[in-house]
């Protein structure tokens, strides 16, 4: 025979986690020593057994026999019935409620229990048993009475039990209802979710001085200390939420402020604003976090019913997380914890108002954070025409291409409808902070390029403002209301204490003097790669580069080198200088030369102008250098070995721009996509005779990129070429998968969806294959130089989950984008903490 439904303690309740969070944090706040109403838990085992017909368990004969029961869920969000309140107060109860409260609200809160009971379980219209106008309260029960039994055929019953064992069946029926099940199911919970019920003796928050509200000592908006929250008198508990009455404010100044004539709760009880003041602090204390109270007050008496963490915006968490531990009620540790990495990365950008109306009219992939609107430009040039008029624009392409660069420091979004996470846009937006949505499949460009088709039809064109969000990957229609980034002293404190836990390095991925210097404000610890081709779209490098690429004869082309070697030479010295004393790692050219040269016949026919040459001889060229696979064609260091001049101009710019600079610069000299040790033997003996060659050359360190699946595996011999490896998991994620970085886009949400990737593998390493790729190269490659420093530069470097992954694996440092570089600081902190490797 089965048990019979028994109550369980609050204690017993907490140690098990199917009664439920709700039942669980009223445990602890009774341990805390907050006024918690005595309270008794039916477990969903009981709660189920009720529902299919068994007898509920009868209240402990020392409760008082007038109740609320309340919902506990074993998952928050799987919902569950509302409350039922004033459950027992009855003809039997009365004498012991009216010695309480008095007699008029004794009749009240019994009337009020048949209301409810009759709009919730019986579907009668509750207005029904409102009172009747000009009625007392023990006239207005009477005629409750009287209609219930009117309405049922049966009278309300007498005694509590009887009441208490209706109750509970009709919230356990509830809870069964197929309808129910169906929503929850909708929201995730299993088909055998259970439901317990808190049972809890009433506090009559009706009557003078009562009422319910709920209180915070902080605003989670900014994170400032004040006291906030609502009041609603005569109320009974959190319900009041859903009251059509307008609430009290709590402090006289938020009245003031609200331009509210009601008097505040501190103007009629200044000592409830007091208590709950205090007992606030005891509940933050409790949780190790600030607290919104829900508290019911009879007879000006404070108890409180629930607690549940501040909600909170990115600026408010990390101040709260900071000021909690400055308070001394968590540890550092914990407070680092707290704060979520990509709440600073946030916190960096300005984000679109979270109030703000959203006319979405496209989404993508989430590529670079913040939100900014703009002038919709389908063209660098429109958008540089913009910039000149002082308007922001936002650059909307099919896909962006290295010529597009200056177009993208001039605007201030991006929005692509191909590519990835690692896409030239979205590489490029996060490097230079700006805006990004990438992949946006939904949308669409007509094919003349001069409007965009929104995913429900609307067309917007050249001229027509629009929004990107990049934090969350949505396109919005008009210019939603921003609000500017915030980053506040608590950002800089709890940076700091993440400096003081990680052994992790965070350096940058920063390709030009200026984004070394956003890298080194930010807390970077140098430099883990330095694009360098991205040097050559900047200013006339581009057509010095075109020109080289171009030229007939050996003689034109080395003129055009050795400009652009001058030039190069500046821009690096540059660099060099914007974080003097860090770790540089400048890597050599690694696209394929036809991506410097224009692809439209317009701009082919523009470059013929400007050069002198033919169309037809630049046409030639380009169809020279074409080449079926260019991602797998002459590229990185197979472009250095077959076109060496190139190389050689770059080290020996690098090593005189490091000459050149204050105090003692030791460039890290980097080979991109590096498979087999010769390579790195041929580049190393160029660069040393190149050195050889100068006068003054410096010390230099010399590294190379592991990116392809074949350097992965042979990294052990590589390594004794090498005085450090730089994993570049974007080329590793594209050739372990054979996948595409600049196609995924398009069917990387499907992918998603059905469960064959659990994250895009661009923005978060999929530590099953590539991982465990980086995890024999790390070995090999160490076991062949054990003085090998170990870095990773893709875009994982900037991901909490992938930071963690390296942390794990003895890396030396990551390398992200600058903007990423506050949230990498502190999810390499976080690492470090979860495992058990700071003290702090
Ligand atoms: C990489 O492949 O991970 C990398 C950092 O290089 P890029 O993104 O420039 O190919
Ligand atoms: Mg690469």
């Amino acid at each position: 025979m089965a048990t019979p439904p028994a109550f369980l303690s609050l204690a017993e309740a907490a140690a098990d986690p199917a009664c439920g969070a709700r039942a669980a944090r009223l445990a602890q706040l009774g341990d805390a020593g907050l006024p918690v109403p005595r309270a008794v838990i039916l477990p969903p085992e009981a709660v189920s057994a009720i529902a299919a017909g068994a007898s509920p368990p009868a209240l402990p004969g020392d409760m008082f026999p007038v109740v609320a029961i309340r919902s506990s869920p074993e998952v928050a969000g799987w919902g569950g019935p509302p409350a039922l309140l004033n459950v027992g107060a009855s003809a039997v109860t009365h004498s012991a409620l009216s010695a309480r409260v008095g007699e008029a609200l004794a009749s009240e809160v019994r009337r009020r229990s048949i209301q409810t009971y009759a709009d919730r379980v019986l579907g009668l219209d509750p207005v029904d048993f409102d009172p009747a106008p000009g009625a007392d309260a023990a006239r207005a029960l009477r005629d409750a009475l009287s209609l219930f039994e009117a309405e049922t055929g049966a009278s309300w019953p007498k005694v509590p039990a009887a009441q208490l064992a209706l109750a509970l069946r009709a919230m356990a029926q509830e809870w069964a209802a197929p309808t129910a099940r169906m929503l929850r199911q909708a929201r995730g919970a299993p088909e055998a979710a259970g439901l317990a019920l808190i049972v809890q003796e009433m506090v009559i928050g009706l009557g003078a001085d009562g009422g319910a509200g709920q209180v915070q000592t902080v605003d989670g908006d900014t994170g400032e200390r004040c006291i906030l929250g609502r009041f609603l008198p005569e109320a009974e508990g959190p319900e009041t939420r859903r009251s059509l009455r307008a609430p009290r404010m709590l402090t006289a100044s938020a009245r003031v402020a609200a331009k509210q004539v009601a008097p505040s709760l501190e103007d009629t009880q200044p000592h409830t604003v007091e208590a709950l003041t205090s007992l606030t602090e005891t509940a933050a204390r409790a949780f190790g976090d600030e607290m919104q109270l829900d508290f019911v007050v009879e007879a000006g008496q404070v108890a409180i019913l629930d607690a549940a963490p501040v909600r909170r915006s990115a600026e408010g968490a990390i101040r709260i997380a900071v000021d909690l531990a400055e308070r001394g009620i968590i540890a550092r540790r914990q407070a680092l914890l707290m704060a979520d990495p990509e709440m600073l990365t946030d916190m960096l950008h300005p984000q679109i108002d979270p109030l703000a109306r959203r006319d979405v009219i496209g989404r993508g992939l989430a590529a670079s954070p913040g939100a900014a609107a703009g002038v919709l430009a389908f063209s660098a040039e429109a958008v540089l025409a913009l910039e000149a008029r002082g308007e922001p624009a936002i650059l909307a392409r099919l896909e962006t291409n290295p010529e597009d660069i200056r177009a993208m420091h001039a605007a201030a979004g991006a929005l692509t409808v191909r590519g990835g996470m690692t896409s030239h846009a979205a590489v490029i937006a996060r490097g230079l902070g700006r805006p990004c949505v990438v992949g946006a499949a939904d949308m669409a460009l007509d094919p003349a390029g001069e409007a965009l088709m929104a995913s429900d039809g609307r067309r917007f064109g050249a001229g027509a403002w629009i929004t990107v969000d990049g934090t969350r990957g949505e396109v919005l229609a008009g210019e939603a209301a921003m609000r500017a980034p915030a980053p506040g002293p608590a950002f800089h404190t709890l940076l700091s204490w993440a400096d003081a836990v990680r052994r992790l390095g965070v350096r940058a991925n920063a390709d030009t003097g200026a984004d070394a210097e956003t890298a080194r404000k930010l807390g970077a610890d140098g430099i883990g790669l330095c694009r360098t081709e991205h040097m050559f779209f900047e200013g006339d490098r581009l057509d010095l580069m075109r020109a080289m690429i171009l030229a007939e004869g050996e003689g034109g082309r080395a003129e055009a080198r050795e400009t652009l070697r001058v030039r190069h030479t500046a821009d690096l010295a540059q660099l060099f200088q914007a974080v003097p004393g860090q770790p540089v790692a400048v890597r050599l050219l690694d696209p394929p030369l036809h991506e410097f040269l224009p692809a439209h016949a317009s701009d082919i026919a523009r470059l013929a102008d400007a050069t002198g040459q033919s169309v037809e001889a630049i046409t030639t060229r380009i169809a020279h250098l074409r080449e079926f696979n260019p991602m797998l064609g002459r590229r990185g260091v197979r472009l250095g070995i077959a076109v060496p001049e190139i190389y050689d101009m770059q080290i020996r710019a690098i090593l005189e721009a490091a000459a050149s600079a204050p105090g003692d610069v030791v460039p890290d000299i980097m080979i991109p996509l590096v498979s087999a040790l010769r390579e790195v033997e041929l580049i190393s003996t160029r660069v040393a005779a190149i050195a050889a060659g100068l006068e003054d050359a410096p010390q230099y360190r010399l590294g190379v990129m592991i990116e392809t699946p074949r350097g992965a595996l042979r990294a052990g011999d590589i390594a004794r070429a090498s005085a450090f490896l730089s994993f570049g998991t974007n080329d590793l994620t594209q050739m372990t998968y054979g996948l595409s970085r600049d196609d995924a886009g398009r069917f990387m949400g499907t992918y998603i969806a059905e469960g064959v990737f659990r994250d895009d593998p661009f923005h978060t390493l999929d530590t099953d294959g590539v991982g465990e790729l980086l995890t024999l190269a790390v070995e090999r490659g160490l076991a062949g130089n054990p003085e090998a420093e170990i870095g990773l530069c893709g875009e994982h470097g900037g991901d909490p989950a992938s930071i963690a992954f390296c942390h794990a694996r003895g890396f030396d440092y990551v390398s992200c984008s600058p903007f990423r570089v506050p949230g990498a600081r502190l999810s390499a902190a976080q690492a470090a903490i979860r495992a058990g490797e700071s003290p702090g």
